[in-house]
């Protein structure tokens, strides 16, 4: 039996609800007859309602990009865990490179979005992954283990059921530049032995992102505690994203 595969895309701040109703009009007949791909797309908030209204009957899973831990308040710009669950949301991400790097979202602050999501039942994909200077520096493990460690003060192994990491090498996201199998390999494993060391619950799925494409897809889905990837660029266009759900399905 082939093992269960993640495909979530992540449309960053792309597709308002006119071209999101567009590409998941696209999608449609390829989400209907999944037989182990989980198939998620994290659109902008303003396109949350649109993409939810258009998939109920699907199974395709809608989430944000985002999620703030208090439930209301004087937050601008944030949004909270009950306003994403009013509307219907099924995940969020958290820990993109993106708002580690470019707004300065500490590990403490993405620790405290993760569980707070996890708390109350809404899936979350907690992003991880290096620099190419910590890379450079031989930092990967400790970068990962540092990123994880921050959740695990208040990570019971009932929350972590309903978490997925996404492995994203920072130099690797948005770039064309494919981590090479052995670097996935190591530090989906890196992952995989710092989870056991310090959680009796299973390792939760570990994605790989970072310029997944049709064409290198099918070699990293088939690598050893990869469970699926986390797709930027691909996933914007129904005919590449539906080429990943395809090569998930196959592998
Ligand atoms: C991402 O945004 O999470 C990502 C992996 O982007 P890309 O696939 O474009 O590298």
């Amino acid at each position: 039996m082939s093992k269960h595969h993640y495909v979530y895309g992540n449309w960053k701040m792309n597709h308002g609800p006119a071209k999101a109703a567009e590409v998941l009009s696209e999608l449609e007949p390829v989400t209907e007859k999944l037989s182990h791909t989980t198939v998620g797309i994290a659109a902008p908030a303003v396109s949350l309602p649109k993409a939810l209204e258009l998939t109920t009957a699907s199974a395709l899973k809608v989430g944000s990009q985002n999620v703030h831990w208090e439930e209301s308040g004087a937050f601008t710009g944030e949004i909270s865990v009950g306003m994403l669950q009013e509307i219907g949301c099924d995940f969020t991400l958290t820990g993109h490179s993106e708002r580690r790097h470019i707004f300065g979202e500490t590990d403490q602050m993405i620790a405290k979005r993760t569980i707070a999501g996890l708390s109350k039942n809404l899936e979350v994909v907690f992003c991880v992954g290096e620099l190419l200077e910590e890379r450079e520096a031989g930092k990967t493990t400790e970068v990962l283990q540092t990123q994880i460690g921050a959740l695990l003060p208040e990570l019971t192994a009932e929350l972590s059921k309903n978490m997925i990491i996404a492995y994203e090498p920072v130099w690797a996201i948005g770039t064309g530049k494919v981590a090479g199998a052995e670097e996935i390999l190591q530090a989906h494993k890196d992952i995989v032995d710092y989870w056991a060391e310090v959680s009796d619950a299973p390792c939760p799925p570990i994605l790989y992102g970072g310029s997944v494409s049709p064409d290198n897809f099918a070699e990293i889905i088939r690598l050893d505690n990869v469970s699926g990837a986390l797709v930027g660029g691909a996933s914007l266009v129904a005919e590449k994203f539906s080429k990943l759900i395809a090569i998930s399905e196959e592998a």
